[in-house]
């Protein structure tokens, strides 16, 4: 059954806008192609197929993305988190994974349904939610459609919106945090990320979540 699976998965930003400039300088576009390249290998082992999307930095229109994702089971988009720019030369308070979905989502109860089981497993593999994305002072807010496992309603997120299948977004750290930064280039870290991320899409696809 998961051989029949398809997996669009996103690389979040383009050359031109490269996304958050992370503590030490890099940006998040780099982040992010490391990051869903494992996470590509991971579901690839498995037996599901993956469509990478955004991979070469090439994807400057929001809507082209889910427009390529045509077909797929679930879309995918990979990010690493800051904070509001006031928060900047506090960001080091700062930390955790967040998963962002669209009421607006034609899909949006398996959207729900994969974010939860991609926030259990990551969890499980020792991650925390970072939670801030509520707060109205420290968020934007975006309020939680599933408390524990850190996923917040994003009802305007372009990746939610405007995909015909579940769509996900994932924040996997928060990269203006120096400490958070180490981390999120540690390659153990990346894996072990990418795995969980990996697993949670294959629970819902699988129906184990539902
Ligand atoms: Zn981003």
């Amino acid at each position: 059954m998961l051989a029949a699976l398809l997996v669009a998965v996103d690389v979040g930003h383009y050359a031109a806008e490269p996304g958050v400039i992370s503590a030490s300088g890099r940006p998040e576009f780099g982040y992010n192609r490391d990051l869903a390249l494992e996470v590509k290998a991971d579901l690839e082992e498995s037996g599901v197929r993956v469509r990478l999307i955004g991979e070469r930095g090439d994807y400057a229109v929001l809507h082209h993305r889910t427009r390529d994702a045509r077909g797929a089971d679930l879309f995918l988009s990979i990010h690493h988190d800051s904070v509001k720019a006031r928060l900047l030369p506090e960001a080091d308070r700062f930390a955790g994974f967040s998963l962002f979905i669209s009421k607006l989502n034609p899909k949006a109860r398996k959207s729900l349904a994969c974010a939860s089981a991609i926030g259990a497993r990551l969890r499980a593999a020792g991650f925390t939610p970072s939670r801030y994305h509520a707060d109205p002072v420290l968020g934007a807010p975006r309020p939680f459609a599933d408390e524990t496992n850190g996923v917040h309603w994003y009802d305007n997120l372009a990746v939610g919106r405007s995909a015909t299948m579940p769509s996900v977004l994932v924040e996997a750290g928060v990269i203006v945090n120096r400490e958070e930064e180490r981390r999120m280039r540690d390659p153990e870290v990346r894996g072990r990320i990418a795995a969980a991320v990996a697993a949670g899409a294959r629970d819902c696809l699988s129906g184990k979540e539902e």
